[in-house]
């Protein structure tokens, strides 16, 4: 709750956050379920969120979660609805996004109605896994440090345009690519329960893991964040209207998409000018652009650390236009 309390007094939220920010604490291992509105939950505590959109059609998930966490992500689903899962969408390739295509795809079954994303599955097995053609392109053929992914986990049904429609429990959803923190994440917009799941374009739990092998950039995530703002609409005079549910951290609306866009375009400035006037990347850590922030999204240890984000954010800008 620190956190929040800090962004409260920040950014001058409204209390309602705090009802938002329920989702936030999980126990270790514990699952919650926070309904977010229309057909869409929001699934906390198995890695990345999960998005949950249940109706008469059965179950779409946006990521999967850890492979760990596989039989209680299953079970807190099907408290929800005994409906078949359906589709299972991958918004980028991190393990604790897509660790448990596997075993939950395993538990679905093919869209019983025909339309042309299923034409070439003809006779499969389990769930369709959607992704953007660069995300299934890292899974399946993993270049660098990017660790090999099981067959099984493989996107099973793959996008290479601007963005992919789907009809499903009775709302349009819009499965769209976006380059940010990596070349290719997807942004989920559930049109009717007006609902946006962002991955982890928006992390609140730490500064964006800007993946650099996978074609990330902080410019990228700049204008990523900008389409989020786009997409949603505030209610007005009060905190609500479209949802976002991000990859990490409480359920957010757009005055929180706001707040982390202006964090991370301020940063990427600082960057900027720093990189102009020919200061070397331990001359910018050392200056601490992020200082602000730090309270809220910075780290010292763990997998995202205040200095790692500062080294991919500088060297994304300073090897742009630059091909070595
Ligand atoms: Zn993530």
């Amino acid at each position: 709750m620190k956190a929040i309390a800090i962004t409260l007094a920040v950014f001058g939220a409204l209390g309602a956050s705090l009802v938002y920010a329920q989702g936030n604490q999980s126990a270790a291992g514990a699952l919650h379920i926070l309904p977010v509105q229309g057909n869409v939950y929001m699934l906390v505590g198995a890695g990345a969120n999960i998005t949950v959109q249940a109706g008469d059609d059965g179950i779409l998930l946006v990521d999967a979660g850890t492979a760990a966490m596989s039989d209680k992500v299953l079970a807190a689903i099907h408290s929800i609805t005994d409906h078949p899962l359906i589709y299972i969408v991958n918004t980028d390739e991190a393990e604790d996004h897509t660790g448990g295509n596997p075993k939950i795809a395993a538990t679905g079954k093919p869209a019983p109605f025909n339309n042309l994303t299923s034409l070439g599955r003809a006779g499969a097995e389990g769930a369709f896994i959607i992704a953007s053609q660069g995300t299934f392109e890292r899974m399946s053929a993993p270049t660098g440090k990017t660790a090999a992914t099981p067959v099984e986990a493989w996107p099973n049904d793959t996008f290479s345009t601007p963005q992919k429609k789907l009809y499903f429990n009775g709302e349009p959803i819009l499965i769209m690519q976006q380059a940010a923190n990596t070349d290719g994440n997807s942004i989920v917009l559930f049109r009717k329960s007006d609902v946006v799941s962002a991955g982890d374009i928006l992390d609140l739990t730490e500064y964006p893991i800007i993946d650099l092998k996978a074609g990330g950039s902080i410019e990228a995530e700049v204008e990523a964040l900008n389409r989020l703002i786009d997409l949603t609409v505030p209610k007005s005079h009060a905190e609500g209207g479209t949802m976002v549910i991000p990859g990490h951290g409480r359920l957010c609306d757009q005055g929180d998409v706001v707040a982390y866009q202006e964090m991370v375009t301020i940063i990427r400035d600082r960057l900027k000018d720093m990189i102009k006037r020919g200061m070397t990347l331990e001359q910018v850590k050392a200056a601490k652009p992020t200082e602000d922030w730090d309270p809220l999204y910075g780290k010292t240890t763990g997998r995202w650390t205040t200095d790692m984000f500062v080294e991919a954010a500088y060297k994304s800008l300073s090897l742009k236009g630059d091909k070595n």
